[in-house]
Parts: C-alpha cells; structure tokens; sequence
C-alpha cells in the first residue's frame, strides 16, 4: 500500500474563509490519521484572475497563524502550463478534442432552445454544436484565427474506456458515465488548460492517493474519473465532505467576505477560538470529521 498522500488545493480568487479551512483540515487530519502526508497545491490557472498573487501571500499568513503546516514543495498550477499542454497534445493525438467556437452566450441559447435547464454544480452542460463540424470549416476556421477551445469528445472516451469505477469514501463505489456532464472544456486561449485537466495531472503527479474535497465537487469527479481512463493516471480515493452552513443554513460563500479567516483574525479572535467554533460548527451540522 502506498503512503496515505492528500492535498489541500485553494484557488486564490479572494481570501481564505471558513469552508477553506474545512477543506485544509480534513485533508490534513486524515493524512496524519495515516501517518501519511498532506500537500498543498495552489490552483491559480486564471492567469486573468486579479489580485491572485496577494491573496497566496494572505493565505501563507492565515494558514501560519492557524498553525496549518504542509508536507514536501507546494506545488504552483500557473508555473505547469507545459505539462499540462502536453496531456492536451496526447489527448489530441487519440483524436479526442475538437475546437469549439460557440460563445458563451450562444451556448445559453442552444440549451435554452432545447429546452435544458443548467446544471446543479457544472452549470451549462454544452449540447455538442461544434463535435461534427465538416473538417474543412474547422481548418478554415482554425487558420483564420477564430477563437474556440478544446473540448473532449465523451463519447468517443465512453466508446473507448467504458465506464469506470471510482470509490468515494462516504458514498461508496461509483460508476463513471463519461457522456453524463457532456464535453467539457480541457483549455482556451486565455486558460490553457481547465481545472478538469490540471486537477488530473496534478493529482496523478502530486501522488495523491487520498482527495478530499467539498461536496460541490462530486459531479466533477466523474470528468475526473474519465480522463484519468483515457490517460492511463492512477485513481486516487476521494472523500467528498459536506459544506458548511451559515446560521440560516445557507450554504457559506467565498463572497461571504465577513467569515474570511484574515477578518476574524484582525477582530482578535484567536486561532483556538476558531478552530473550537468549527468543531461545533460540524457538530451541528452533522459534517464527518476525521
Ligand atoms: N481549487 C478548488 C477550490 O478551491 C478545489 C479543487 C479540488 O479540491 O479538486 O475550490
């Protein structure tokens, strides 16, 4: 059995709030539970996100000041663009991506048209417009240097690997149906390559065999789970935790700026102080601790 290996992986698009430090926990607390290790990974592939560099430096002094440490190297998404462009060059060469030039909001019409609503946690499934597209417009539209992105055909992944398991810790084992969440983007100009596709490479590079993770995250793993079939990665185990609630039982936002860990640092709380209203927190909730 290899080493219990988990990740804590934040995406520095504000400051760290209090669902960040559940996150940080769990997968700290259940790598200690196995005398394993537990890394961290930044997850700043919006390279358009502002301010991404200021809140990593808040989040160095949140995670210090909570006494939250880290094994091994931190790993840096954005310093990873070339790995992740050569599992899009694999995956094109298995003739597995085709370009997508459907805006955004041409694709809200086409599902608004067909009737779909958009999706609980993956938003606007996309119906496929762009998937069989006569070869010479696209190369008519590729050398004219019309924007798309590459999109992963789920069907021919379905024809290829089937469907997969995968084992969540609370819910047991999963079957994959790559087609359900439709063919999702794997890169775009601005982004070049998704969270889908980094999550998978860098789980698979990081060693990880252990993710644990939100709940709002449970849909995505049967993309995960597909890509990992197709590229041949390991499959870790996951453990997708419930979210915290506010008072009125709504589920806690990033935007929900008054609950980041910096604003109850700097109104004198002490680390103690949080980390105990969190237990109680998960206690009243209901939320499986490690
Ligand atoms: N970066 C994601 C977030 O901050 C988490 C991704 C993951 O755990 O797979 O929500």
């Amino acid at each position: 059995m290899p080493e219990v290996c988990t990740r804590f992986a934040p995406t520095p698009s504000g400051p760290l709030h209090v669902g960040h430090l559940l996150a940080a926990l769990q997968s700290r607390r259940l790598a200690d539970a196995h005398g394993g290790k537990c890394l961290l990974r930044i997850e700043d592939i919006d390279v358009t996100r502002a301010r991404s560099r200021e809140w990593v430096d808040l989040m160095y002094e949140d995670l210090a000041w909570l006494g939250l440490s880290f094994d091994g190297p931190v790993m840096v998404q954005s310093e990873r663009f070339g790995v992740y462009g050569h599992m899009l060059e694999r995956l094109k060469n298995m003739g597995l991506l085709y370009p997508c030039f459907c805006t955004r909001t041409e694709i809200k019409a086409q599902i608004a048209e067909i009737g779909r609503a958009p999706h609980a946690t993956l938003g606007y499934l996309y119906p496929g417009t762009c998937r069989n597209l006569p070869p010479d417009v696209v190369q008519e539209r590729l050398a004219r240097g019309d924007a798309h992105a590459w999109r992963i055909d789920m069907q021919k992944v379905q024809d290829m690997v089937g469907c997969p398991l995968w084992n969540d810790l609370h819910r047991g084992v999963q079957r994959c149906v790559p087609t359900t969440y439709g063919d999702v983007v794997l890169a775009r100009k601005e982004m070049p390559a998704s969270y889908h596709l980094a999550v998978v490479v860098d789980d698979a590079a990081q060693g990880v065999t252990h993710v644990t993770r939100g709940e709002d995250l449970f849909d995505a793993t049967h993309i995960h789970r597909a890509l990992q079939a197709v590229l041949a990665l390991p499959v870790p185990q996951y453990c997708h935790h419930s979210l915290l609630k506010d008072n009125n039982g709504k589920r806690l936002a990033k935007r929900d700026g008054a609950r980041s860990l910096a604003s109850l640092r700097s109104a004198g709380f002490s680390p103690q102080a949080v980390l105990r209203s969190l237990h109680i927190a998960l206690q009243n909730q209901g939320i499986w601790q490690v």
